[in-house]
């Protein structure tokens, strides 16, 4: 069983679309406000769309505001570099036999895209040579340069082993949509297209273009990178380029290989207890008319699915050499999983927590401690989960050599996409199980509570394109959604930035964010992660609040009639089944950790609850 799949599922896929050989004024105007991320002008005289500039095209091509490419044949350095800087090129495509010196001393200036022309004898390692390149081009070889309108086999790119990202060109047309879907190479990063859309050499058929760009964007529902919808993106300061970088071409140099796949599954089997079950609850079947399914992720080593990420992120540190490990917690569930996996590992911890969370989570916080981490205790606003986070993001942005292990599917790109590759093992194990149990490969239903929303990912992950799944995220809204003391985001949030992503945000109309409240540590966070912001915005799931006296209800319930004491946060997801149609539907709740947590909090209501009664 393949716990790991490709992320072709989440759709969280790199789709740049570049038209080459352009040099209409009309046409470019209206390419260039279509969304068309690049446009490529040709500069080789030999060319049959070999640009013709005047002064006025010159200055018409400067203010483009898109991506400006420049495209060139064993051109001279100093002819390159003159064109580049007349048109304010953004990026140089070499499609010639220029050296890796010239791309280097060329990198300096703009960003630069060597093209190679594939054939079935070519050597990928060739493109080794190129360090200093931002992307490849992978063009069919043909007599002319560029533009012959020919397609290479797409499968010899299986032999592309480097780790610089490359766009596919040749004789694309529109009725490559479906293949271009399926190209699941994790350094795919776009696509070059130009003489199958042209009426004459350098004349585009734009309808033709806009057309196949919508259907290129229906299959793919990304287009950009890090982005789902208009949610998500990497928003951070200047200082964290550099370490954001290393970590996404680190996090998909892993991503398919076989040796770290290997490593994580082992770690996963024999240290954190998995596949953990999937539990089929008598009582609760009985009292909804309905098959319901736990799936155990409290039984999980530390309690919660935290761990599943952390050994995944830690993992990659480990092969990025770091050696300090960075944390936020809220709860105390991913503070403890990764002191656990730094102990396991030998790493130094630093754990940044709310004072007020360190209070009602005492347990865990001793927990950290005992395993050798260092906490830090967050004092500024609401002294949560969002001001440990500010704390984190802080020490980090001064210790940029330092790994960041984010709890959730929060933060920039690459943080939402790899949290949820390293939690979509949940599902990948429900399917199976799911299947075992009741000959169904699919639930009806699938139930999970969102603080930022990492549990709901791993537990939707292989379901997201199964619209016959509904699939349900439960907000905590803490007193009452409307209350003012509530965490319930996707009710309460606009669109805004938050920890580096854009994302729904709990915020004033001046942006400042609005203190969230939920009686569960997990789930008492202003934010939402970009994906969910997406499914829910979209449609594909629907949310639900639960307000802090349902979630302790259907906690001490869960205790009496199955033995199972749910966290807190789990409980809100339990809860929600009394908001949901279910009857003879086939269920699935995520549990998603364990109570032993919570028990002063569960016990303070308990004793209140037999007061009164008695
Ligand atoms: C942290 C936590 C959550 C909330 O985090 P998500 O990223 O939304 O999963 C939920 N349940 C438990 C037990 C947790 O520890």
């Amino acid at each position: 069983m393949d716990l790991i799949k490709p992320l072709q599922s989440l759709k969280v896929r790199i789709m740049l679309i570049k038209v080459c050989g352009l040099s209409e004024e009309s046409e470019i105007t209206e390419l260039a406000n279509s969304g068309i991320d690049m446009l490529g002008f040709i500069f080789h005289k030999a060319s049959r769309r070999n640009l013709n500039y005047d002064e006025a095209k010159g200055a018409f091509i400067r203010n483009l505001a898109c991506e400006k490419v420049g495209v060139f044949v064993n051109e001279e350095f100093d002819y390159i570099l003159q064109t580049g800087f007349y048109f304010s090129l953004t990026h140089v495509q070499l499609h010639g036999n220029e050296s890796p010196g010239m791309v280097q001393a060329l990198s300096r200036y703009f960003k630069v895209i060597k093209a190679f022309s594939i054939h079935s004898k070519f050597d990928f390692r060739v493109c080794d040579l190129y360090p200093s390149a931002d992307l490849l081009l992978f063009d069919t070889k043909g007599d002319l340069a560029g533009g012959n309108g020919t397609q290479f086999d797409w499968k010899l790119l299986d032999s592309y082993q480097g780790d610089i990202p490359f766009l596919l060109s040749g004789g694309i047309g529109k009725n490559d949509v479906k293949a271009i879907k399926e190209m699941n190479h994790p350094f795919f990063e776009g696509i070059d297209v130009n003489s199958k859309f042209e009426i004459e050499p350098s004349r585009k058929n734009i309808p033709e273009i806009k057309t196949f760009m919508e259907e290129l964007n229906k299959s793919i529902s990304k287009t950009r990178k890090g982005y789902y919808g208009e949610f998500g993106g990497a928003y951070i300061p200047e200082l964290l380029y550099n370490p954001v970088q290393e970590l996404e071409t680190a996090f998909e140099r892993i991503k398919t290989n076989e040796e770290f796949k290997s490593k994580f599954k082992h770690l996963l089997r024999d240290y954190v207890g998995r596949p953990t079950p999937l539990y089929f609850s008598n009582k609760l079947s009985e009292k909804h008319d309905a098959t319901i399914f736990l799936k155990r992720e409290d039984l999980n080593h530390t309690g919660a699915h935290k761990i599943n990420n952390t050994i995944g992120q830690i993992l990659l540190a480990k092969e990025m050499g770091k050696t300090n490990i960075i944390a936020e917690t809220g709860a105390g569930q991913h503070g403890v999983a990764t002191a656990t996996v730094c102990a396991l590992m030998g790493l130094d911890c630093t754990v940044f927590m709310g004072t007020v969370d360190m209070e009602r989570q005492k347990p865990n916080v001793q927990r950290m401690k005992m395993l050798g981490a260092k906490v830090v205790p967050a004092e500024s606003g609401s002294k949560t989960l969002k001001d440990a986070t500010n704390e984190a993001i802080r020490y980090w942005i001064n210790n940029p050599s330092t790994f960041y292990v984010i709890g959730s599917v929060v933060g920039p790109h690459p943080y939402p996409e790899m949290v949820a590759h390293f939690q979509s093992v949940i599902s990948e194990e429900m399917r199976f199980q799911l299947q075992e149990k009741t000959q169904k490969m699919n639930p009806d239903i699938i139930v999970a509570c969102v603080g930022g929303g990492s549990n709901a990912a791993g537990a939707f992950y292989h379901y997201l394109e199964e619209d016959a799944v509904a699939l349900y995220c439960v907000e905590a809204a803490g007193l009452g959604i409307d209350s003012g003391k509530s965490a319930a985001t996707s009710h309460l949030g606009t669109v805004g930035i938050i920890h580096g992503s854009k994302s729904l945000v709990m915020q004033t109309d001046n942006g400042q964010i609005i203190e969230p409240h939920s009686i569960s540590a997990g789930l008492d966070y202003p934010g939402i992660g970009p994906l969910h912001a997406h499914l829910i915005k979209s449609g594909r799931a629907k949310s639900i609040a639960v307000t802090d006296a349902e979630a302790i209800k259907a906690g001490l319930d869960l205790t009496r009639i199955e033995g199972i004491i749910p966290a807190l946060e789990s409980a809100h997801a339990l809860a929600a089944l009394d908001k949901i149609e279910l009857k003879n539907k086939t269920v699935v709740v995520n549990l998603s950790g364990r109570g032993d947590k919570d028990l002063e909090t569960y016990l303070t209501k308990l004793n209140l609850a037999e007061n009164e009664i008695e």
